[in-house]
C-alpha cells in the first residue's frame, strides 16, 4: 500500500494540489516543482493562475475555495497556503494583511478539509514566518482578534501606531496562523481524518515580497540589518524543496510542526525559549489532556 502510494505520487504524478499565491515567489516555485514531477496543480492568485480570486475579500475567499473544489472533483492530495502580503506602507495595509495572511489561509483550508480527508494521507503546508518568533511585543489582543476571525478588531488594536502597525500585524498574522495550525492539526477532523497539517516558517527569502520591503527606505534598512547567522537571503526554489518534502510521504509522521528554515535567526534571538519543559502554570491543562488522551485515538 505504501509503495503503491509512493509510486502514484512521485512517479506517476497523479496527485492534485491546491496552491494559493501560485503566481509568484515560493508558491510559484512550488507549483513549478510539483508540475515538473507530474502532479496536477490548481493555482489560486490575483493573476496568472487557474483560479483568479482576491483572498482579501470574503466573496473572493469563498469563490476560490469553491472553484478549487469543483476543479479537483472533491479530492485534494494536498494544499499549500502561500498567498500573503508583507509589511508596508499604505493606509489599508494592516487590514489587507489580516484578511489575506490569516483569513485567506484558514477559510479556504476549512472549506477544503473534506476534500483533503477524502484523499489518502493528504498533506497541508501553511507558509508562516520566523516573524512569528522574532518580532518583539506583538499585542496579544491583535493575535486573539485574528483567531476570533475579527479583522476589524485586530486593525483597531494597532490603530495608534498608524502605518508602522503593519509590521506588528504581519507578525500577529503569522503567530495566529501558526497557532491555528497547531491547534487544528491534532484534532479528529485533521490528524484523525488522515490529514497532515504543518507550517513552514521561512526567514528572509528573495522574492518580490522581500524586494518590495528592501525598496522601502526604513523597512529596507531594518531587513538588511536583521541578523542571519548563515548570511545572505534564502532562495525561493530552496524553500519550494522544503514545501515539496512536507507534501511527500516523508511527512506522514509530521503533524502540527512549525519548521523554521531561516538561516538561524530564530535560534540567534531565542536560543533557550524553546524547546522547554512544561511550566508549573501549564501543568493542570497538561495533566487533563494526558488523562483524556487524543481525540484521534
Ligand atoms: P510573493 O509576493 O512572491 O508571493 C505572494 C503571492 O500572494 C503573490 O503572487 C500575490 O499575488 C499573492 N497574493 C497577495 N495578495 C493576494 C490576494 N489578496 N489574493 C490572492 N493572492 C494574493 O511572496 P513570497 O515571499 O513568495 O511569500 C509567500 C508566503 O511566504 C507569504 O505568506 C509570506 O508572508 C511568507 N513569507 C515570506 C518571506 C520572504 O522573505 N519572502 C519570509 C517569511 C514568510
Amino acid at each position: 500500500m505504501r509503495t503503491a502510494r509512493r509510486v502514484s505520487l512521485i512517479v506517476e504524478g497523479i496527485g492534485t494540489y491546491a496552491i494559493t499565491g501560485s503566481a509568484s515567489g515560493m508558491g510559484l516555485h512550488t507549483a513549478r516543482r510539483l508540475r515538473a514531477d507530474g502532479h496536477r496543480v490548481i493555482g489560486v492568485d490575483l493573476r496568472d493562475a487557474d483560479v483568479i480570486a482576491d483572498l482579501s475579500e470574503p466573496h473572493g475567499r469563498r469563490a476560490a475555495a469553491d472553484a478549487v473544489l469543483a476543479s479537483a472533483g472533491g479530492v485534494l492530495d494536498g494544499a499549500v497556503l502561500a498567498a500573503g502580503l508583507g509589511p508596508g506602507s499604505g493606509g489599508d495595509r494592516s487590514r489587507l494583511i489580516a484578511q489575506v495572511n490569516f483569513l485567506g489561509v484558514v477559510e479556504p483550508l476549512t472549506a477544503w478539509r473534506p476534500a483533503l480527508a477524502a484523499a489518502d494521507r493528504a498533506k497541508v503546508v501553511v507558509i508562516a514566518s520566523n516573524s512569528a518568533s522574532t518580532v518583539p511585543l506583538v499585542p496579544r489582543r491583535t493575535i486573539n482578534a485574528l483567531l476570533a476571525h475579527d479583522p476589524d478588531k485586530a486593525v483597531r488594536s494597532l490603530r495608534l501606531l498608524g502605518e508602522r502597525g503593519s509590521a506588528l500585524m504581519y507578525a500577529a498574522s503569522k503567530i495566529a496562523v501558526s497557532r491555528w495550525v497547531r491547534r487544528h492539526s491534532v484534532t479528529r477532523d485533521w490528524a484523525g481524518a488522515g490529514i497532515r497539517l504543518n507550517a513552514l516558517a521561512p526567514g528572509a527569502v528573495m522574492t518580490p515580497l522581500l524586494e518590495a520591503q528592501l525598496a522601502e527606505p526604513l523597512e529596507g534598512k531594518a531587513v538588511r540589518r536583521f541578523p542571519i547567522p548563515v548570511g545572505g537571503f534564502g532562495a525561493a526554489d530552496q524553500l519550494a524543496e522544503w514545501i515539496t518534502f512536507m507534501l511527500s510521504d516523508a511527512a506522514d509522521f509530521l503533524c502540527g510542526s512549525v519548521i523554521f528554515v531561516d538561516g538561524g535567526t530564530d535560534a540567534f534571538f531565542r536560543p533557550a525559549d524553546w524547546p522547554d519543559s512544561v511550566p508549573l502554570r501549564a501543568l493542570p491543562r497538561y495533566l487533563w489532556r494526558f488523562a483524556r488522551g487524543t481525540e484521534t485515538g
